[in-house]
């Protein structure tokens, strides 16, 4: 049976991550259910999510794109099981709604499920390897299970080196009440500390103190190049003002790297991932 699916040529990916800056793909995938991604992952291909952990070349992407779309969540004896296309706040919310517990800290990361699951996501102390337990990937043009123990987690990191489709979560019961006001206490959380505006989230990792305290003891917060601008709020997000390039953005994270390494000695590991060519 064929799969959903569109096809689109010379298509900005600046409508497809959260920067909102970056070129042109070759081609767009645009994959809603399982058989479209069989037919279509074939070749190379960079997959993508929601696009909150990326920055693409202003010169756009020479190739093709699969825009992850697959979504639905569905209960299990464990927890739950969601399609990698699923929004992580959907995710989120479905699970209070089902007093389901482990993943009330994702509600308010823009990342989609199969993002959060090549990047590790986590926050307040806690990461999605935390609550998974199987995923499903595509190898070899078939979708097979992968365990958890497989995937070499580490910090913001996995050995993922597949497609996910989909995965099985672990959750534990927990009254709707409580996680609902987890879920508050940590929006709350969130916009206190971090900036508003187009970024993607944390740029750096932390190293053995947290990136923002390097870039901020460095003298950078406010330092700007085009439409870029170094957080005043948070000194780890570099935030779009609206008419970044993301040349702008890349100048930014250049510098931050070396005036880090410069005066500390630290040399900062970018989270961001990069699409395309920079230099
Ligand atoms: C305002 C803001 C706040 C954020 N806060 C946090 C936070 O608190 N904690 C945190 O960890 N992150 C945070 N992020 C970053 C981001 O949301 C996460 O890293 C998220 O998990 C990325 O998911 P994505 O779907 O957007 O991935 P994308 O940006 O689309 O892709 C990221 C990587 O994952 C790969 N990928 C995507 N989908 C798949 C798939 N189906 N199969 C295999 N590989 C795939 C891509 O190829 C790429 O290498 C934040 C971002 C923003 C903008």
């Amino acid at each position: 049976m064929s799969g959903k699916i569109s096809c689109l040529s010379n298509v900005p990916l600046s409508n497809f991550c959260t920067y909102h800056t970056g070129g042109k793909a070759r081609t767009l995938k645009i994959v809603y259910d399982v058989n479209a991604l069989i037919e279509n992952a074939v070749g190379d291909y960079v997959v993508i999510g929601s696009g909150s952990k990326l920055l693409i070349a202003d010169g756009g992407y020479d190739g093709t794109v699969i825009l992850m779309r697959i979504s639905g969540i569905k209960l299990t004896d464990e927890g739950v099981y969601a399609y990698a296309g699923v929004p992580l706040p959907a995710l989120s919310r479905f699970c209070e709604v089902n007093s389901l517990g482990g993943l009330e800290w994702a509600c308010g990361i823009p990342g989609s499920v199969g993002g959060a699951i090549k990047m590790n996501a986590g926050a307040f102390g806690n990461c999605i390897a935390d609550s998974l337990s199987s995923v499903d990937v595509l190898r070899d043009g078939k979708v097979v299970t992968l365990d958890k123990g497989e995937l070499g987690y580490g910090y913001r990191s996995s050995s993922l080196g597949f497609t996910t489709v989909g995965a099985n979560f672990k959750c534990v019961y927990t009254p709707r009440e409580e996680l609902a006001a987890k879920r508050k206490e940590y929006f709350l959380a969130r916009r206190e500390k971090q900036p508003r505006g187009f970024s993607c989230g944390s740029v750096f990792k932390n190293a053995d103190k947290p990136a923002g305290w390097y870039i901020d003891a460095a003298g950078l917060k406010g330092m700007r190049q085009g439409g870029a601008v170094i957080s005043d709020k948070h000194a780890n997000f570099i935030i779009n003002t609206g008419f970044a390039t993301s040349k702008d953005i890349f100048t930014l994270i250049r510098t931050a790297k070396a005036e880090v390494k410069s005066k500390f000695g630290v040399t900062l590991e970018e989270e961001v991932i990069y699409l395309g060519e920079f230099y």
